[in-house]
């Protein structure tokens, strides 16, 4: 199950429409793809265009409808007039309006293609999704760039599309790149209601290299779990460093004593030292046993250990 985990470099996460402007959609069956294909992979035809020229198509076509029908309602006007005099005020207010409608339209082209994309995006989710799976799993042997493009895109999706679905897309991507401390990673967002093992994975994961995105959700979400995650291969492993990112803050021992006394033997010994500093330093504190096991381990393992005796 382990397969070999590819070096990633994350670009920064910029809350813009910069990965969507390298999502393409088929003009005929409407198939979305992130790659760079002439012809659409589904219907065969060239007819791929940017999403952001597909909404900018629909905000002309939804300005023009706009202006038909304040011509439209010009000509009623005309055909209900009963003296030329109307007919020239009908036509003169008509034209003034159209062409005032045009002049604000002209103004707003920008913002009204933004309406449209997050029309277009919204009501795309599903097919979104599916061409970037496709996208995936067809193509990520000929462009060995696509999964990072594919990740990149689902968390730009993912600010505008909240769904279980596209965050485990996500923290099924990220699972196959070998992660670095140095990355742009998040945890709060990608978080999902229901046991997820490749979630508890990429938890265990964060708690190794980047400790401080372990905050009370994501213990929580692990205790929640305890007995799922204890099932998987590397379960114990995985509670065992989030209880270890957990000693790093009082406030985290404080909540869960018993979760940090239950892993506390399986603790890296950089963690332990961390815990047992913490211990030393609140000697009032009896965390529910806690403090007890703490200096039973210390007693059996770290006693003549010298990193543990210089504490203060
Ligand atoms: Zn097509």
């Amino acid at each position: 199950m382990m397969t070999k985990k590819k070096p990633l470099i994350l670009r920064p996460y910029h809350k813009t429409s910069y990965a969507y402007e390298k999502l393409r959609i088929c003009k005929h069956c409407r198939f979305f793809t992130v790659l760079w294909e002439d012809k659409c992979a589904n219907c065969g035809r060239q007819a791929l265009i940017p999403v952001m020229q597909q909404a900018r198509i629909q905000a002309k076509h939804s300005m023009q409808n706009e202006r038909l029908i304040a011509l439209l309602m010009t000509l009623a006007a005309v055909l209900f007039s009963q003296t030329f005099l109307q007919i020239i005020l009908s036509l003169a207010g008509g034209f003034l309006l159209t062409g005032l409608l045009w002049w604000v339209q002209r103004k707003t082209v920008e913002p009204e293609t933004r309406r449209q994309l997050d029309k277009l995006l919204r009501s795309s989710e599903r097919r979104i999704i599916e061409g970037i799976y496709m996208n995936l799993t067809t193509a990520s042997a000929a462009i060995k760039d696509d999964e990072q493009l594919g990740y990149e895109i689902l968390r730009e999706m993912a600010t505008i599309v909240r769904n279980d679905r596209i965050r485990l897309q996500q923290i099924m991507l990220l699972q196959s790149f070998a992660l670095r401390k140095d990355m742009d990673l998040t945890l709060e967002p990608l978080m999902i209601e229901d046991f997820e093992p490749a979630l508890a994975e990429y938890i265990g994961e964060l708690a190794k290299i980047k400790r401080e995105l372990i905050k009370h959700q994501a213990i929580r979400y692990v205790l929640r779990y305890e007995r799922e995650i204890l099932e998987m291969k590397n379960g114990s492993r995985i509670l065992a460093l989030v209880a270890g990112a957990a000693v790093r803050m009082k406030t985290y021992v404080d909540a869960y004593p018993d979760f940090i006394l239950r892993y506390v033997r399986q603790m890296p010994k950089d963690r332990f030292l961390r815990l047992y500093r913490l211990v030393r330093r609140h000697p009032d504190q009896p965390w529910n046993g806690l403090r007890n096991e703490v200096s039973a381990l210390y007693n059996e393992k770290y006693r003549w250990d010298p990193e543990f005796q210089n504490w203060e």
